[in-house]
């Protein structure tokens, strides 16, 4: 009887120690998660920054060769007859010379004397801008616009 109590005694002690050493890794979980959780957010932080900077720079760099190339006449200085927009095709951006990939959005449009125009959404609003119309750098929302 008193080996019975003793090994219920014993099972009770074990699974006590077994519970408390499960919460003191449970709090060394919990504070290493903040820890990544604040180390996330600090590189999410970084990141904006450097996506603002780097949008900046590539809007200044983007606009330079738009103008050049309405300049030069490789692209239509007048606004589109029609406007189509979809996922990249993988064709060539006629402002970027980027490749239109499936996870971009492309616009494909029509301009004067008929010709049919392949560019990225962004390139497209910056394209509008360079005209006069439409804005620079915002995102382009809908995927079929015409
Ligand atoms: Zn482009």
């Amino acid at each position: 009887m008193e080996t019975r109590t003793g090994t219920a005694f014993d099972e009770h002690y074990t699974l006590i120690e077994k519970g408390d050493r499960l919460v003191r890794q449970s709090v060394v979980s919990v504070m290493a998660s903040h820890d990544r959780i604040q180390r996330s957010r600090t590189l999410a932080a970084d990141s904006q920054s450097w996506n603002r900077q780097h949008r900046r720079r590539w809007t200044a760099a983007l606009a330079a060769v738009i103008g050049k190339k309405l300049r030069d006449g490789c692209l239509p200085s007048e606004p589109p007859l029609r406007i189509i927009g979809g996922p990249g095709t993988g064709h060539r951006c006629v402002v970027c010379e980027g490749k239109l990939r499936p996870t971009h959005l492309m616009v494909e449009l029509l301009a004067n004397g008929n010709e049919t125009l392949l560019m990225h959404g962004d390139c497209f609003a910056n394209w509008n801008a360079a005209l006069g119309i439409g804005h620079s750098g915002g995102a382009i929302r809908s995927v079929r616009t015409g």
